[in-house]
């Protein structure tokens, strides 16, 4: 499908198996949430957009190069919270806006419960963070905010996705990429992605 990127990342796969496993702790899984968003970030930021620039080394002067564009953070409380260390290692000076979306127990509908944006875009690429796109309703209503909000380029990241997420963001919005660690079997019932991982959030602060 376009604009789906799934990692071939030999270290990603790896990790992604620890991730899942029912035997790891809470401090071992945001590790891991942290890594396997920090490698997403090196496949995500790929086409970063660059301008010239010049340094000093202790020899000589030289070419150099520097980021043009500046980075919004999106992290989807709760669970995306765990992912923007790993990206900020690589991009410290990238900014983080928080929206909070939870999905409603029964509707399974997102609502929108906190949203910290500036009133005017600062940035020129969003990237929306969250481990688990599930039935994509918290990541389609992100992706209208951002757009109501003005951001020119958006791109979301997450670790597991099911089909269903990704054909019901993809339908709403086509021209978005979406990049992810592994897409996986069915939503079940309940709206857990299977064999997923469990709640990505009460994995990462042990409140399961
Ligand atoms: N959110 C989670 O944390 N896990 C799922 O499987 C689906 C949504």
């Amino acid at each position: 499908m376009k604009n789906v990127f799934i990692s071939d990342h030999p270290l990603i796969k790896h990790k992604m198996t620890k991730l899942r496993s029912e035997s790891t702790e809470p401090k071992k899984f945001r590790e891991l949430v942290r890594e396997i968003a920090g490698l997403l970030t090196y496949e995500v930021t790929s086409d970063l957009l660059i301008k010239d620039s010049r340094v000093t080394t202790p020899l000589a002067e030289t070419k150099g190069y520097e980021l043009r564009e500046k980075i919004g953070l999106i992290p989807i409380l709760r669970a995306g919270l765990g992912m923007v260390d790993g990206v900020w290692e690589l991009m410290p000076s990238a900014e983080v806006w928080h929206i909070g979306i939870f999905r409603d127990e029964e509707s399974l509908k997102p609502v929108e419960y906190y949203n910290k944006l500036p009133v005017k875009p600062r940035v020129g690429l969003c990237l929306i963070l969250d481990p688990m796109l599930a039935t994509g309703g918290s990541a389609a209503a992100t992706i209208d905010i951002l757009k109501r909000w003005g951001v020119s380029r958006i791109k979301f990241m997450g670790i597991i996705a099911a089909p269903e997420g990704i054909e019901y963001v993809h339908k709403q919005h086509p021209d978005i990429p979406l990049h992810l660690a592994a897409i996986d079997d069915h939503l079940n019932d309940d709206g857990y992605i299977v064999p997923g991982l469990g709640d990505a959030g009460d994995r990462q602060f042990g409140t399961g």
